[in-house]
């Protein structure tokens, strides 16, 4: 498969686990006390770049990172990430607090269980992607 065919896979499989895991977050983190959305977090790395750039080079986040690395990410904005989470780094999909967790693993199994193969499929298409 070529690389830009692995990369529209990668977005549709972002684009599957997307509103899943937004189902767990949008009632859990509007009134979270300690967002984990540090800058220190979203510098993307050079896969991620590189993953955006096949698929649209004008899709590629821009913003430089802040000075203090612990304040609010720059692409946080009122009602979270500004970024669709396919330009997000690939990180911050992979970022579970103990309370999302817990969440998760009390509501639909059925669902939790999607989402851990929504996760699996997303991991093994990077892992193709960047050859590991
Ligand atoms: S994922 Fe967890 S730590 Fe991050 S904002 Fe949501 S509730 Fe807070
Ligand atoms: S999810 Fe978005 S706001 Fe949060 S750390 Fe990642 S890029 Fe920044």
């Amino acid at each position: 498969m070529s690389q830009r065919r692995l990369a529209h896979e990668i977005r549709e499989a972002y684009e599957a686990l997307s509103p899943m895991i937004e189902s767990y977050t949008s009632s859990l983190c509007p009134g979270c006390k300690q967002v984990c959305c540090i800058d220190r977090h979203g510098t993307h790395e050079q896969a991620d770049l590189e993953f955006i750039r096949l698929l649209d080079s004008d899709a590629i986040p821009v913003e430089p990172p802040l000075f203090d690395d612990k304040k609010p990410c720059r692409y946080l904005g009122e009602r979270g990430c500004v970024l669709v989470r396919w330009q997000r780094p690939y990180r911050c999909t992979w970022y579970f607090c103990e309370p999302l967790l817990e969440r998760m693993r009390q509501a639909d199994s059925r669902m939790y269980r999607r989402v851990l193969e929504a996760l699996q499929r997303l991991g093994l298409l990077r892992g193709s992607m960047i050859g590991v």
